[in-house]
């Protein structure tokens, strides 16, 4: 999943990148307040972490002005121990969890999956289409039981579109999702991982929607 995470402090920012990353995720981070604004309003993410303490534009009005413009994704705050004022504020301005500093990062990415899973509609830890299981907790993919061997690559391009099966994703929302910096945003090398995941997909799991991009396919359900 593609992840926004908002800290100002730089150890605990590279900390959060590290274990975000660890756990197969895509990150882009910002500092302060005005570039997560800015990112959030202009480029897509499947969650954020945003702490509320930040210079230039604080993060309760950083929230405000996503959800002002529309933005919907999953915002974990971070809030000052013992400041239940924030908390509040913070989930009156559209924030889906908080985590009280200090905070143990495997209770971070717990709720993380849990916040993911909900913008998922799958309602567990592990996710299914048809005979395809994906273990976002172990970063596993199973088929039929059979553990797939996966780069890590081809495992984001299947869970993000395992995130919402049957929902077509462009190249482009692909190649966003795996190189969130690229800026060459040559999106002809997704047809290569799409290519190397089918071979090890059962047949006619992804399929191709001409003109617009890829879906993942329920090959149980056909009849
Ligand atoms: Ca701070």
């Amino acid at each position: 999943m593609r992840i926004l995470v908002v800290e100002d402090e730089p150890t605990l920012r590279a900390q959060l990148i590290e274990a975000l990353r660890l756990a197969t995720h895509t990150v882009e981070a910002a500092g302060d307040g005005e570039t997560a604004l800015h990112l959030g309003e202009t480029e897509d993410f499947d969650a954020a972490i945003l702490d509320l303490g930040l210079p230039v534009v604080d993060g309760l009005s950083v929230l405000r002005g996503w959800r002002a413009a529309g933005r919907g994704m999953p915002v974990m705050i971070l809030t000052a121990r013992g400041a239940w004022h924030e908390k509040v504020a913070g989930m009156d301005a559209g924030a889906d969890d908080y985590l009280a500093k200090p905070f143990h990062m495997e209770e971070l990415l717990a709720r993380l999956r849990a916040l993911l899973r909900r913008l998922g509609g799958q309602s567990s830890a592990e996710w299914q289409c048809g005979p395809i299981r994906l273990d976002t907790k172990q970063a596993r993919a199973l088929v039929d039981g059979q553990a797939l061997t996966l780069t890590s690559h081809e495992f984001k391009i299947l869970s993000l579109l395992m995130q919402r099966p049957g929902e077509v994703f462009s190249r482009t929302d692909l190649y966003e999702h795996i190189y969130p910096n690229d800026s060459e945003r040559d999106s002809n090398t997704i047809e290569v991982f799409i290519g190397r995941l089918r071979r090890k997909l059962p047949p006619a799991s992804i399929e191709t929607v001409r003109g617009m991009g890829y879906r993942l396919i329920d090959t149980s359900a056909a009849s």
